[in-house]
């Protein structure tokens, strides 16, 4: 578990943390990095989180939601060769779930060999069923912030006894699940930044984020400041050191906590995935996670920033290593326990 003095360190112990976390990523991964493809499919959403531009109170937002034919269409023809995962995300939205996102998963499982994540919010166990029976092995829920009175006074998605019985029970069935939580938002104490590690330590995650807190445009801390990213990248790291085999992401909003260089920065501190933007430009500037003006991070701007790094991108998609590492990891203790004394 790291310290509040760790997480707030500079300087010389600020750069040893972050390369032994980078030490500790490439003793465990290589010097490869997953890289994936999002499509934002639906920015409807029924929840209201504080920090974000998609809440329902916001009326100013046009919201869309993508059809299947020109995702299909658009992820089997015309996907950068570097990719091996699609992730799909949505804001909370059931309707886009049963009438695009499910269809779309058995498209693409029947076309391609992309590993499919989701990113889905919240949703009824049998819908979570019908998308693993559809294809998809990769499940993407934050828990947003550890301290529950935080948690409920920025209105984070549900209530989070539900959120973290949502993450158990997906664990629980089959899928691989990945966490993120953010760091720096307005009024968050030492107390409540060291609990998020600790949550994610303790539920069943194969990866987990950090993100910035970035004050969104159209929502009530649109005036906070931001999230520093020295300190973002210290949580990244010491992350990276307290779980080296978990999988862990280069945020896009690493752009916006240090324009120009906060992503490259992520992956010199133990990140180990990354992400091309395929949302259809129509709609994406509508996807309001963060800012109106986003930075798109295209194949272009990702191979070149994984290359600049010294690392290489992954020819094995991620479905397909924790498939394999499930596999071997429960060849490995059965051996163990049958195993002669
Ligand atoms: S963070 Fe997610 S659940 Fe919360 S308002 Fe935004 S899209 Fe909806």
């Amino acid at each position: 578990m790291p310290t509040a003095d760790l997480l707030m360190s500079r300087g010389e112990t600020q750069k040893t943390l972050h390369e032994r976390a980078a030490n500790a990523a490439v003793s465990q991964f290589g010097r490869q990095v997953f890289i994936r493809a999002v499509v934002e499919i639906s920015n409807f959403c029924r929840e209201n989180c504080s920090y974000c531009g998609m809440r329902r109170d916001n009326r100013n937002l046009s919201r869309f939601r993508a059809r299947h034919d020109q995702l299909a269409e658009l992820l089997i023809h015309h996907r950068p060769a570097s990719v091996t995962d699609i992730n799909i995300q949505t804001g909370e939205d059931p309707v886009a779930v049963r009438e695009v996102v499910i269809p779309l998963i058995k498209t693409l499982q029947r076309e391609t060999n992309l590993g499919v994540s989701v990113c889905l919010g919240s949703l009824d166990k049998t819908l979570y069923a019908e998308l693993k029976a559809a294809g998809a092995s990769i499940y993407i829920i934050k828990f947003e912030i550890a301290d529950p009175a935080e948690y409920a006074s920025l209105d984070a998605p549900g209530t989070q006894p539900e959120r973290l019985e949502n993450i158990r029970h997906l664990a629980a069935t089959g899928w691989h699940v990945s966490s993120g939580f953010i760091v720096g938002l307005p009024g968050q104490s030492e107390q409540q930044l060291l609990a998020n590690f600790a949550l994610a330590r303790e539920l069943p995650l194969e990866g987990c984020s950090v993100s910035p807190f970035i004050p969104g445009d159209e929502t009530p801390l649109a005036n906070s400041p931001g999230a520093g990213i020295d300190l973002t990248l210290n949580c990244m790291a010491a992350l990276r050191l307290m779980r080296p085999d978990w999988v862990i992401p280069a945020v896009s909003a690493l752009n916006l906590a240090e324009p120009g260089a906060g992503y490259r920065r992520g992956l010199r501190t133990g990140a180990n995935l990354v992400t091309i933007n395929l949302t259809p430009a129509e709609v994406r500037d509508d996807y309001l996670l963060y800012k109106r003006d986003r930075f798109i991070m295209t194949e272009e701007r990702i191979l070149a920033a994984v290359d600049a790094e010294g690392l290489t991108p992954s020819s094995q998609s991620l479905a397909e290593f924790y498939r394999t590492r499930k596999i071997n990891g429960a060849a490995i203790s059965k051996a163990a326990v049958t195993a002669p004394a």
